[in-house]
């Protein structure tokens, strides 16, 4: 058997990557070997069409399962909400939510990262650091822990711990296993990726990207020196470099493009706050996601009324633009957006966070 570093997992290859793997192997047990785990099954016991040898070979390199990650907690909200506290092969830990909707769209909500470098004054995840990155194999794993305890998700968002931009090249490889018609073909329009807008990966997905997903950027504010305090990634990507990504992005991709707003009591829930976003917006086929924020421990900011929201988002909409309001799902397991929190073990993760991009 070639090496391979064990804890970069196996869900996030392809059958002919599977194949090389076990080159010894005809070809075909690496397609037989994806379609096992593409249908979630992980334990290679119970893959009873590979050779009983190729299974003893396979758990003395791997263990019992292929998995790397296992659920060491998980809770559930009155209105469905699931979330999910994952334990990595090194002992950190990352959280994962399925959210189910009015609609019935069930939608996993995936971390990218342990940690996150970006620094947003209203999340929490930005309070750990950065950890590592995880692998794509790692973000894989999250839908599949999803889809075992509460059912198969139809949607995608990484929106978890993390910014999916500055983990690119894994992010864009779970994607394209999310995406692979051989595997769970889960369609693009069914896959968002939202980021606090980092303009060479939105370039990225723009010109390299194989698989036309949706785009949402984390926009805050559209005031250049507020975004900036809120959202120190501002500094190196101002607004006016973070638009013309996003135009040339849409230039290509020809998509609409989500503007998530993350609203905060008294500090840009103004008008002046609804004309910058307009102006912002000005050019961009796009829709704008309102989102209160949600209340994390220790972090300086108020939850907006619902009165302070709906008078935002009418005054965007009487200027023209398209609104969604997110309102709370999972708040009572703190899995709604920007309150995530587990109890992991690990003395740096007592109380590891998980916030949204977005
Ligand atoms: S909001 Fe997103 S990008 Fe910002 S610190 Fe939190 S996880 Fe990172």
């Amino acid at each position: 058997m070639k090496s391979r570093t064990d804890h970069q997992g196996l869900s996030a290859l392809f059958p002919n990557e599977l194949s090389d793997l076990i080159s010894q192997e005809p070809l075909f047990r690496g397609r037989q070997l994806f379609t096992w785990l593409a249908g979630g099954t992980f334990k290679f016991e119970e893959m009873k069409n590979l050779p009983t040898a190729l299974r003893r070979t396979l758990i003395d390199r791997y263990g019992e399962t292929a998995c790397t990650s296992k659920v060491v907690k998980q809770q559930t909200d009155t209105d469905g909400t699931v979330k999910l506290l994952l334990k990595l092969y090194d002992g950190l830990f990352v959280e994962s939510v399925l959210l189910t909707d009015e609609e019935g769209r069930r939608t996993a909500c995936l971390s990218s990262q342990v940690g996150c470098a970006m620094g947003c004054t209203f999340c929490r995840t930005a309070e750990l650091g950065l950890e590592r990155n995880l692998t794509a194999s790692e973000i894989v794993e999250q839908f599949y822990h999803l889809t075992e305890i509460a059912g198969q998700p139809s949607h995608i968002v990484f929106m978890g711990m993390g910014e999916p931009l500055a983990n690119i090249y894994e992010t864009a490889r779970s994607i394209e296993i999310f995406h692979f018609s051989e595997g769970l073909n889960i369609s693009a329009r069914r896959i968002t990726l939202s980021t606090c807008g980092i303009p060479e990966g939105i370039r990225f997905l723009a010109e390299s990207f194989s698989v036309p997903i949706r785009l949402a950027v984390s926009l805050t504010s559209a005031d250049n020196d507020l975004r900036t305090s809120l959202m120190p990634i501002n500094r190196k990507a101002p607004l006016p470099e973070l638009h013309e990504s996003l135009l040339y992005y849409q230039n290509i991709r020809k998509k609409r493009i989500t503007l998530e707003y993350v609203l905060l009591d008294g500090v840009n829930d103004s008008e002046t706050a609804c004309r910058q976003l307009v102006q912002f917006a000005k050019g961009l086929e796009c829709v704008v996601n309102v989102i209160p924020w949600n209340p994390g421990a220790g972090l300086p900011y108020n939850e907006p009324t619902r009165d302070s929201t709906e008078r935002f988002c009418s005054c965007l909409e009487h200027a023209g633009l398209r609104v969604t309001r997110r309102y709370r799902r999972g708040r009572g397991i703190s899995g709604a957006c920007g309150q995530l929190a587990g109890s992991g073990t690990s003395p740096h993760h007592i109380q590891p966070v998980m916030q949204t991009n977005e």
